[in-house]
């Protein structure tokens, strides 16, 4: 298993239950993106709501009461036409007869002046992380989704203020979170506007804005600057084993990879959902899959 967020871990609870000697090569975070959310309020089960780092420690946990073993590192190279399977992990080879790969997504940048240079010193991508930093400060959240829209309500706990810059003139965030937004009287909402650089000296001071309808600039004052515009697929170690399109993604875009005993799940096979149910979810088929291959019968 590479990855450790929802889709691996629930690949791994079903493998090590299904009697596969499992281990998951954790990658950078036990938990993937819900160990950086605050709260999780649309897992079922959870009717009150749960936070993410409980929820991932309870999804490995689950699966370690299975037999699951957890190597708390990155793959950095694999070879998937070998028989076993091999995967480098520095100067450390691993073998295996499958292979579950759920390496999920990293955040998108914006790629404007500034950017880099203050990422850190102001620039930011995960509100749950951070936002206690930017008590009564002000900041600007780029972006327009789900992320962008829950993450100025995080922010808008602590901030004296919340700025959501968003290209478009629609939110693409779901009704339910966009409403709370625009009821806190903390979050304001900058539409068709872009943000051109990101200013500041050791930190970020402000924010240079142009509206695409009126192609007006303004410079906003902001300490600090959260990045919610998407995510980048992680599949940077499937470079040349799998085929994969000009943005990254799998071209296969389905569990089966097209090499035998390789499985994929979570959000790295996903461009629609990515819920924590649905990777779940994905994470559960790729290992009754792996479990089905193994046992050498044709998948249903
Ligand atoms: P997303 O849905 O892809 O939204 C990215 C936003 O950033 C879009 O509004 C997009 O604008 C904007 N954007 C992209 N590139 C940009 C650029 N270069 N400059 C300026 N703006 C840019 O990503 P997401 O919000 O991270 O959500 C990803 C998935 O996770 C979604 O399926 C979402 O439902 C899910 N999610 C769910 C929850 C929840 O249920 N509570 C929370 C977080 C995420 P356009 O609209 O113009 O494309």
């Amino acid at each position: 298993m590479l990855g450790a967020g929802p889709a691996g871990l629930t690949a791994a609870l079903y493998a090590a239950r299904g009697k596969l000697k499992t281990l998951v090569v954790t990658g950078p975070m036990v938990g993937g993106q819900i160990a950086l959310t605050n709260h999780v309020d649309n897992y079922p089960g959870f009717p009150d709501g749960v936070s993410g780092p409980e929820l991932s420690d309870r999804f490995k946990a689950h699966a370690e009461r299975f037999g699951a073993e957890f190597l708390d590192a990155e793959a950095t190279k694999i070879d998937l036409a070998s028989r076993p399977i091999r995967v480098w992990v520095g100067e450390k080879l691993l073998e295996a007869k499958a292979l579950i790969v759920a390496t999920g997504m990293t955040h998108k940048r914006l790629g404007v002046p500034g950017e880099d240079r203050l990422l850190g010193r102001g620039v930011f991508v995960c509100a749950t992380c951070d936002a206690i930093l930017y008590e009564d400060k002000k900041v600007v959240v780029v972006g327009g989704g789900d992320s962008a829209v829950q993450e100025a309500i995080d922010l808008a706990k602590y901030a004296t203020s919340v700025t959501v810059v968003h290209r478009r003139e629609d939110l693409r965030a779901c009704r339910c979170l966009a409403d709370k937004a625009l009821e806190d009287p903390k979050i304001r909402f900058l539409y068709d506007t872009v943000v051109d650089e990101i200013i500041g000296d050791k930190r970020v001071s402000a924010v240079r804005l142009r509206n695409l309808k009126t192609g007006e600039v303004s410079v906003e004052d902001a300490d600090g600057v959260l990045l919610a515009i998407g995510w980048d697929p992680n599949t940077s170690i499937l470079r040349g084993q799998l085929d994969l399109d000009e943005l990254g993604y799998i071209k296969s875009d389905g569990i089966d990879s097209g090499k035998p005993g390789v499985f994929l799940a979570g959000d790295l096979i996903d461009r629609k959902y990515r819920q924590v149910a649905t990777s779940c979810g994905s994470g559960c088929a790729a290992a009754l899959e792996a479990i089905t291959w193994l046992e050498g019968r044709p998948a249903e």
